[in-house]
């Protein structure tokens, strides 16, 4: 971006200007490159308040195929604007163009689309009852929406994670507070230009702009808020479930994740060291789903970590426009500094750096970035720290392994419970082992695969509840049975 762009927040149809402003930095090279409007507690209170209005008004009175119809215009709009987009969340992020021309925009404006036409079919259930005396009821449910849905989202996949949430609550017909992360508004900014554009009724879809600690709680606390759904760190889950215990609001959380990929000895090597290296890397390491810890089956291990050192090597790290760029800089300054503090944890602990390990030389103006060197360690413990919290680089360690019952119960060592990747050629093996993983996901000669139905979600410290096809349309909608004796 050229010029400075202001950030406002969108309340009730309008774009409004605040008191106080924050500084948009960009990761690349630390610049300010625009300012973001920090919400105050009656905007907060105006935009419930609006979107609690909107909930009985215009929005309520359309079918759900006018609805869903909106929520096309809405995908068609956003790709009508994609290099905004893409430029705006490259901006935020130092994400490489690839990764955001084949994954972050395309993937936004798929969810919209996606959950529009699965809302289309969202059907109650119906059953005959027959009573002790020989009477007959007939049960049926409706569905109807939660009311004034909280999505509160993070920084790795900024349009993506916000969409992934805002798309079925809008389909299933309530109205949305949508509070982006502090270090990436841009593309929630310009989402809210695209639903003001296609004539999203007011109030429907609103905007709040902020930090996490002053905006977000606020947000969550809200009376008239009905559901949070949030995507982000498992201790922010943490305070926020401890926030909405006196209003009871149902809550869907998608949480943090230390997940493991099992290389077994029976695996197409080739594939499992790309695979492995791709799961590790991607995004700088910042996708919850991303793999920090690796088993490899002993027979194999020299060669893998061999293989895994040349995929290392051949990544470029650059500008995220350059050509064959596959990671750029980690979001912000503090977020480099944690990764980097666990890199020095691991060179503390004893750990031997098979590859990487600190930041790249850059002599320009890249050396004021958030860049970070793709590392790969072993030599530690299971229940060291560097492989029991989530660091969220790009890192992994390599354990070694003998025998699957042992790499069960290592994976399963662990407070998360997010995803995890097999490599094997053995499809007994993958059907065994795959369910006996303590996860919500797990992938099979891949990673990332993702299809909008399936269920999505994590176990233990890595969230309550499942999104994704039906499972999304029954978070954001409420049954209400009817029961009428025939
Ligand atoms: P974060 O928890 O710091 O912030 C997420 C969002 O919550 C931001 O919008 C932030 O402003 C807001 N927030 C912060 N404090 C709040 C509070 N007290 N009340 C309400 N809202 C508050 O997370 P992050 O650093 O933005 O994202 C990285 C984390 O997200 C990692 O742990 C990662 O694993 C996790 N994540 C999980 C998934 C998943 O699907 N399970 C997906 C992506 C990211």
């Amino acid at each position: 971006m050229s010029e400075l762009r202001q950030l406002e927040c969108y309340i009730d149809g309008q774009f409004v200007s605040s008191e106080h402003y924050f500084d948009n930095v960009s990761p690349v090279n630390g610049e300010v490159i625009g300012q973001i409007a920090e919400a105050d507690h009656q905007q907060i209170d105006r935009a419930v308040k609006a979107a609690k209005t909107a909930q009985t008004g215009e929005w309520s009175r359309l079918s759900v195929n006018q609805r869903c119809d909106l929520l096309h215009r809405v995908a068609d709009r956003m790709v009508e604007r994609q290099q905004e987009f893409i430029d705006a969340e490259i901006a935020d992020t130092g994400k490489s163009l690839h990764q955001v021309q084949t994954i972050d925009i395309p993937r936004g404006a798929a969810n919209f689309r996606a959950f529009a036409d699965m809302a289309r079919h969202h059907s109650g259930e119906t059953f005959i009852t027959e009573t002790p005396t020989g009477d007959k009821a007939l049960n049926y449910s409706v569905n109807k929406p939660l009311g004034v849905v909280a999505v509160i989202s993070p920084w790795n996949l900024p349009l993506l994670l916000a969409t992934w949430k805002v798309a079925p609550a809008l389909a299933c017909g309530n109205c949305v507070i949508l509070k982006p992360s502090e270090e990436t508004s841009s593309t929630a900014y310009l989402l809210a230009q695209v639903m003001d554009e296609v004539g999203i009724p007011k109030g429907v879809f609103n905007l709040i702009l902020g930090r996490g600690k002053n905006v977000g709680d606020a947000i969550t606390c809200h009376p008239q808020v009905d559901a949070v759904t949030f995507t982000g760190a498992s201790a922010t889950g943490q305070h926020i479930m401890k926030a909405v215990a006196d209003t009871v609001k149902p809550i869907s959380f998608e949480l943090g994740g230390k997940n493991s990929a099992v290389v077994f000895a029976d695996a197409d090597l080739e594939k499992a060291i790309a695979g492995v290296a791709r799961s590790t890397f991607t995004n700088c390491g910042q996708v919850c789903l991303c793999t920090e810890k690796v088993f490899v089956h002993r027979s194999i291990a020299d060669e893998f970590i061999d293989g895994l050192k040349k995929s290392a090597q051949a990544i470029k790290i650059g500008y995220p426009k350059e050509q064959d760029v596959f990671i750029g800089p980690l979001v912000s300054k503090p977020h480099q500094q944690k990764v980097l503090s666990y890199y020095q944890l691991a060179k503390d602990q004893g750990a031997e750096f098979i590859y990487g390990g600190g930041v790249p030389p850059f002599d320009d103006e890249r050396a004021q970035g958030c860049y970070i060197e793709p590392t790969i360690i072993t030599g530690l413990g299971d229940d060291n720290r560097v492989n029991q919290e989530e660091i969220f680089g790009p890192i992994c360690h390599v354990s070694i392994f003998d025998d699957e019952q042992e790499v069960i119960e290592r994976v399963n060592n662990t407070q998360y419970g997010l995803a995890c990747a097999l490599w094997t050629e053995n499809l007994s093996r993958a059907h065994r082992v795959a369910p006996q993983i303590d996860v919500g996901l797990v992938w099979v000669n891949t990673w990332f695969l993702r299809d909008l139905r399936a269920p999505f979600g994590g176990v233990k410290l890595s969230g309550i509840g499942r999104e994704g096809g039906q499972h999304s349309l029954s978070f954001y909608s409420e049954p209400v049975n009817i029961c009428i004796k025939i």
